[in-house]
């Protein structure tokens, strides 16, 4: 009897893993299951938009998704339409490929204000993410902070001033184009605890913010290092370098003529929020690095903003039956196996570290585990997962499903842009029933 196996999670390292067994040769059915009624994870909601040549990736995906054997369920998620148990009772293989889906908290006094915002919650508005459209981020003043010193902060502070006509060509939604567009925002202030050699910023992304059309990049030439530390390995030592000569180069740019700034600003330890009910400013306390670790030096100093938007990193929430790490914010595992007959990939499985094709190993293990600890299947599967279903009253969606939202996406899309993406669950839905010519409640 084939093997029966469910990866829940549609993300790369869903997709990786599904491709793994695939190639493998493993005689078995893989049901592909999500949240969400659209596959891709973090490649659809959290890659930058203006970054389509990275999102091209899907492409892959898509192909394994439509090899004999695989199916997508989306719209069906864990931990409420079925949960970990009931999926381990009707499948031989669980594969928790769910990600990250959480912002970790901003850890300072006055962090629930309005207008203090995670990277989750804000890169999901901006990317039409149906759990975050309504966020409405409070974008009314002309200076916005955002804190943390890796790609996702970069992200975040560079979509924050690029022009209409940057943005038009992308796939964000309508809304927040004008949300951003209408906004008096002219000054970004990006924070870093520690200096710009321990930034984690990788130096494409970086050397980016020199092209912006109209806004310039601002650091302060005092910021940077004498010298480099001597014990990094020569390859970290060429990406501190080459970061740090794009800064030098940031340092000398001439801002005139660019109506908005991008600043840099190191070794800077945010402590409180300010203002009454909502965000009207950041206080910081100045740092030193002792140890490679930012210290605080008792030196404050304030800056006003309207918003203040936590790019730190990402965690798990809990899930029933799932052993969770609290500190890394992942599944607890050993190299991907967690329980009999039930493993993590991904983002689950190592926390919110590496870039797209770092989930690619995390496939490649898991297929082999799988092939040498359950070699013979035993469970129903896919039938009376779907009995499941419906006995539910779950609306999933079929691969075949997406295809149709995509092919709307793409025929909607503005001039120059990729496509226009729908973003309310229900709208997707009367999508697909009109396209079927039903009102039915389930896909088959
Ligand atoms: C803002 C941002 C920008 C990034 N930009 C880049 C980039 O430019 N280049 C790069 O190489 N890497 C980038 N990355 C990293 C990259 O996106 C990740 O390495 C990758 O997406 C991790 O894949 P994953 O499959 O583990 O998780 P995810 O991509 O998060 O996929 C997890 C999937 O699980 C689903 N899910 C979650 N919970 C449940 C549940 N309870 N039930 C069912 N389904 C569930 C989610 O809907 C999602 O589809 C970025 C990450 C972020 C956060």
């Amino acid at each position: 009897m084939p093997l029966s196996i469910a990866i829940v999670g549609a993300g790369p390292s869903g997709f990786y893993s599904a491709q793994a067994l695939i190639s493998r040769g493993i005689d078995c059915h893989i049901d592909i299951v999500d949240s969400l009624p659209t596959p891709f994870g973090l490649i659809r909601g959290g890659v930058a938009p203006d970054h389509q040549h990275t999102k091209r990736v899907s492409r892959t995906y898509e192909e394994t998704a439509q090899q004999e054997g695989i199916n997508f369920y989306g719209n069906v998620q864990l931990g409420r339409d079925i949960s970990v148990l009931e999926l381990r009772s009707l499948y031989d293989v669980v594969v928790l490929a769910i990600g990250t889906p959480l912002d970790r908290g901003l850890d300072v006094i006055g962090g629930r204000k309005r207008g203090v915002y995670g990277a989750a919650e804000f890169v999901g508005w901006y990317n039409g993410h149906p759990a975050y459209r309504h966020l409405a981020p409070l974008l009314d003043r002309k200076e916005v902070a955002v804190i943390g010193n890796g790609n996702v902060a970069l992200d975040i502070g560079r979509l924050l001033v690029r022009t209409r006509e940057e943005m038009n060509v992308t796939d964000m939604p309508d809304y927040a184009i004008e949300a951003i567009q209408n906004s008096p925002i002219t000054d970004v202030y990006i924070f870093g605890r520690r200096g710009p050699a321990e930034a984690k910023f990788t130096n494409v992304e970086l050397r980016e913010i020199g092209q912006l059309k109209n806004c310039v990049p601002m650091v302060d030439p005092e910021e940077m290092p004498d010298e480099i530390d001597p014990n990094l390995s020569d390859r970290d030592r060429r990406l501190v370098e080459r970061n740090i000569a794009t800064f030098r180069s940031f340092a000398e740019t001439d801002p005139k003529g660019k109506g908005k700034r991008l600043h840099f600003c190191f070794h800077s330890m945010p402590m409180e929020i300010l203002g009454d009910d909502r965000v009207e400013g950041l206080r910081l306390q100045r740092t030193q690095i002792v140890d490679g670790q930012a210290a605080g030096t008792g030196r404050y100093y304030d800056i006003p903003c309207g918003a203040a938007i936590a790019a730190i990193g990402y965690r798990m929430g809990p899930i029933e039956g799932v052993p969770i790490d609290l500190r890394g914010g992942h599944v607890i595992n050993k190299d991907g196996w967690v329980a009999e007959g039930l493993y993590a990939v991904g983002w689950a499985k190592r926390g919110p570290t590496g870039v797209i094709s770092t989930n690619k190993s995390d496939g490649d293990i898991v297929a082999e585990r799988i092939e040498n600890e359950i070699p013979l299947g035993s469970k129903p599967g896919r039938p009376a997962f779907e009995d499941h279903l419906r006995a539910r009253g779950v609306r999933w969606f079929s691969f075949e499903d997406w295809k149709v939202l995509d092919e709307n996406e793409k025929a909607t899309a503005r001039d120059g842009a990729p496509r226009r993406k729908l973003v309310d669950i229900d709208d997707m839905i009367s999508l697909i029933n009109r396209s079927q010519g039903v009102a039915s409640s389930t896909s088959e």
